[in-house]
Parts: C-alpha cells; sequence; structure tokens
C-alpha cells in the first residue's frame, strides 16, 4: 500500500469529474481523477447537451465544435398515440457522444497535468481534517478536498448507506447507435407507453437513440426486440427510424436502476457533483448541463477554500450546498413534474393539445428545466 498526497481527489471521470478536474488545474491545484473505466467508453445517455455550458467548456479549453459536434436549433415532440408538436429551443444545444466527449476532455485533463488513475474507489475516510480514498488495487491516496462524480449510481453509494439507493429505482436506459436519415439540427422526444425515446445526432454522423421506459412497462416483455416490436413501435417516428437505419452497435447498451431521488451534494464531508449529487429526468435533456455547470460551482468553492483561507470547511460545505440547491432545485422540481404528466399515458395527448393551442408555452417549459446561458470573465 502506498500513499500519496493531493490538493483534490475526483472520484469518477464522468463530465462533472472531468470539468472539475480541468478547472481545478488551472488553478494550480494538485488534482488526482479516479476513474473506474477506461476512455474512451460509450455510455447510456441521450447526448444531447444544452447550449447553457458552451461558455463554461470554453474557458475549460474545449470547443465541441472542433470535434464535429452537431448544432442543435429545433425540438419535435410526439406522443404515444402519434400527434406532434415542434419549436426552436430557446437556447439551443449540441449533439456530441458520450465518447468522444468524455474521451476529448479526458486528453485535456491530461495536458493540463491531472493525475488519472484507473481503478475503482472502494471506500473514502475522513480523518484528521483530510481524506483517505482507498481502491480496488489496495492503493490508499490522501487529500485535503474530495469530490464525489461517480454518477447516478454506484459502488460508494451503497458504501455511504446514501438514502436514495435504499428506495427503488424502477427505471431503465436502452441506447443504440444507427446510421440513416435525421436533420443534424434537431433533437426529437418520442413518447410511447411507458417511456420515451431521444433521437439526435452526433459528431460522426451517427444517429442517437435512446430510451428509458419503466420495469413495469418492460416486463411483460420477453426481450428488448419484442419490447420495442410490441410498444415502442406504436409511436409511428419511432418505427420509422428504427426500421429506416442501420445499427452501428453490435447490441443496444442498457443500464438498469435508474433513481431520481433527492440526495444531499454534500456527504461525509465529500463534496457531491453531477449525478453524484442529484438527477433530473433525461426527458429534460439537462443532465450533463447540470453536471458541467455544478463542476464550476464546486471549483469555484474549493479555490477560495484552498488558497484564500478565509473559510473553514463546514462553510465550504454549507455554501456549496445553498448554491447547488439554489441554481437547480427549481429545474429538479419542474423536471419530475413535466416526466410525471407524460407518463400518464390519458393525459400527454391533451397536454400536446393544449400546447398546440398556445405553442409559446413550449419553449418557456423548456427554459423552466434549463439555466441561463453560463457568463464567465
Ligand atoms: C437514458 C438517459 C438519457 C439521458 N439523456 C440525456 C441527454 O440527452 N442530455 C443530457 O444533458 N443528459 C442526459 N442524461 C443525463 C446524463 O447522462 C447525466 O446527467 C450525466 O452523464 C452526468 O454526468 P456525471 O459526470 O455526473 O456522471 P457519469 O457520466 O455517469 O460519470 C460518472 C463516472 O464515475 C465512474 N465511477 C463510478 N463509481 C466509481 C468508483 N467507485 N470509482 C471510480 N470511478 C467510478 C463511472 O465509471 C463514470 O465514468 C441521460 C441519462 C439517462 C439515464
Amino acid at each position: 500500500m502506498q500513499k500519496q498526497y493531493f490538493d483534490v481527489i475526483i472520484i469518477g471521470g464522468g463530465l462533472a469529474g472531468l470539468c472539475s478536474a480541468i478547472h481545478l488545474s488551472k488553478h494550480d491545484l494538485k488534482v488526482l481523477l479516479i476513474e473506474k473505466n477506461s476512455y474512451p467508453k460509450h455510455k447510456v445517455c441521450g447526448e444531447y447537451i444544452s447550449n447553457e455550458v458552451l461558455p463554461y467548456l470554453n474557458y475549460l479549453g474545449f470547443n465541441p465544435f472542433d470535434f464535429g459536434a452537431k448544432r442543435i436549433s429545433k425540438f419535435e415532440l410526439t406522443t404515444h398515440n402519434n400527434k406532434k408538436i415542434e419549436a426552436n429551443l430557446p437556447l439551443g444545444g449540441f449533439g456530441m457522444s458520450r465518447y468522444e466527449m468524455d474521451f476529448q476532455l479526458y486528453q485535456l485533463a491530461l495536458k493540463y497535468g491531472v493525475s488519472v488513475e484507473q481503478d475503482t474507489v472502494v471506500d473514502v475516510a475522513f480523518k484528521n481534517d483530510e481524506f483517505q480514498v482507498e481502491t480496488k488495487s489496495n492503493t490508499i491516496f490522501t487529500s485535503k478536498i474530495a469530490i464525489g462524480a461517480f454518477g447516478k449510481r454506484s459502488n460508494l453509494d451503497v458504501k455511504f448507506k446514501r438514502d436514495f439507493i435504499r428506495k427503488k429505482s424502477p427505471y431503465l436506459g436502452v441506447k443504440i447507435h444507427v446510421s440513416g436519415n435525421f436533420p443534424e439540427d434537431k433533437v426529437a422526444l418520442h413518447n410511447f407507453k411507458g417511456g420515451y425515446c431521444g433521437v439526435s445526432k452526433v459528431e460522426n454522423n451517427h444517429i442517437n437513440l435512446c430510451y428509458i421506459t419503466s420495469y413495469d412497462a418492460f416486463k411483460k416483455h420477453k426481450d428488448i426486440e419484442s419490447f420495442q416490436g410490441e410498444v415502442v413501435f406504436k409511436n409511428s417516428a419511432l418505427k420509422h427510424i428504427f426500421q429506416h437505419t442501420d445499427t452501428v452497435f453490435e447490441n443496444p447498451l442498457t443500464i438498469s436502476q435508474i433513481s431520481f431521488e433527492t440526495k444531499n451534494p454534500v456527504e461525509n464531508h465529500i463534496l457531491m457533483c453531477g449525478d453524484s449529487a442529484g438527477m433530473i429526468h433525461p426527458l429534460c435533456g439537462n443532465g450533463m448541463g447540470m453536471a458541467i455547470r455544478s463542476a464550476k460551482i464546486v471549483s469555484d468553492g474549493i479555490v477560495e477554500f484552498l488558497n484564500e483561507d478565509t473559510k473553514s470547511r463546514s462553510q465550504l460545505e454549507i455554501s456549496y450546498t445553498k448554491t447547488w440547491r439554489k441554481t437547480f432545485a427549481f429545474r429538479l422540481k419542474i423536471g419530475h413534474a413535466i416526466a410525471y404528466l407524460f407518463r400518464q399515458d390519458w393525459l400527454a395527448p391533451k397536454l400536446l393539445v393544449l400546447l398546440r393551442v398556445f405553442p409559446f408555452l413550449v419553449p418557456q417549459i423548456i427554459r423552466m428545466t434549463h439555466g441561463k446561458l453560463m457568463k464567465m470573465p
């Protein structure tokens, strides 16, 4: 067992972890990022990212359009019984695969001098005002600050006995990339009974098809193929896309036990960032925006705490929790309410009629689930 000391250890190298790592290294802090998987890797995700975070990504030195990201400005929604509305997105966004985006941010983190370990963190102890982070390979790393950026569900949530992990999480996600025709500038949300599927293009012209559904809807069917045939394809837009494109993945990627329960932004003195702090319903297409924005909030707080020495640890934790809640609580609430309403199969078509009569409501609802464009100095 060896010991190495860092200013900050970040557990998890998704978007929240990578952005915080780059931000903190830009401020000359000694940063270790521990990620259990190697890069690049596909993840179950809709891969539509709100422009809200573009100024911050640019500040970190990352321009998604240098890597072929697609600019997205149009939105389409269909219900399970094939009613449709279209709207312009108030802020817009871009389409980029997690395979490419996480990999490019990882490269950037290395360039900025972030130490990266491929290992799984199995325990974190806080003793004598410092963290001891233990990995599966039996190494212990020590730091002044620890960021938890380990995503929506991790072995560490079980280890820390976090409240949400004891509750049932009845959702699963499926994703494939396909090739074929789909407008570059559009993100579509096609609903089916028990779920919805996001459709948008990514950097290499592939189309990302990613759906989320409940176990209740899925369990009556024997496998993904029969579920799609009997439920998903009742939405004619989805049937058309699935049947007129060629799959790029050998098999669909799947995840289960997706939870939208409330979490605490600080646990055991670890500052939680991204999905580890709270997850918005994917229907809103803003989880990545929140992960990236929370990386800025946590990093600003840490830089102030470590460099200016004017705050105690408990002040840092209180102010992070406060800012996190102020920034995200409202959109989380609205996001969950919208997802709930669209899950009511009898109500969704009626809501759509209402939105058709009052189309100005669509951008307003989208605005409520997103933040304003981040302002950088
Ligand atoms: C079906 C679905 C569709 C979605 N669609 C969209 C969308 O279109 N737009 C959008 O903005 N958001 C979307 N989201 C949400 C988005 O994917 C997440 O909000 C985002 O990935 C959060 O980033 P993160 O860095 O917090 O977590 P992650 O990207 O999950 O990263 C966490 C990392 O931690 C690592 N890790 C976990 N435990 C350990 C450990 N013990 N030790 C070391 N490493 C560990 C994991 O390997 C992982 O790489 C979707 C989510 C789902 C489920």
